[in-house]
């Protein structure tokens, strides 16, 4: 197992409790089109039975999600280079997703029921994009 660093790009309590560390850290590193994540967003609101408002994309922004109007907020330019934190990768759709699936669950914050789901939702789509780039 890797060293239980802070995954760039992810708060150093999920890095430290998260099941999967190695997959979380790879969808932290996995940039993504603004098109693909918007796919990514609806294949996951519609798998999870999740209700998602809008998805929108804002320059530099750190990702963000809306328990009112269920919109999710990422950064606008898709990861290029070593940097994470404000550009557009994988890992900051799913966490930003998983905010309004831990709502369901009745979790507003980064507690246990966040991460328990963080890890359902790393797992799936990690699954997940293996399966699109066999097909
Ligand atoms: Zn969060």
């Amino acid at each position: 197992m890797a060293p239980r660093t802070k995954i760039s790009g992810e708060y150093t309590r999920i890095s430290q409790k998260t099941a999967y560390y190695d997959l979380l850290d790879k969808l932290h590193d996995t940039p993504i089109s603004q098109g693909t994540a918007i796919e990514l967003v609806q294949h996951l609101a519609q798998t999870f039975q999740v209700n998602v408002g809008k998805v929108i994309f804002k320059q530099w922004h750190k990702g963000r999600a809306m328990y009112r109007t269920k919109n999710i907020i990422l950064p606008a330019t898709p990861k290029q280079d070593t940097r994470r934190v404000g550009f557009l990768r994988t890992g900051i759709v799913v966490h930003e997703f998983c905010h309004l699936l831990a709502l369901q669950r009745g979790c507003r914050n980064h507690g246990e029921v966040f991460i328990k789901t963080l890890d359902e939702l790393v797992l799936y789509v990690s699954q997940y994009q293996a399966q699109q780039q066999a097909a």
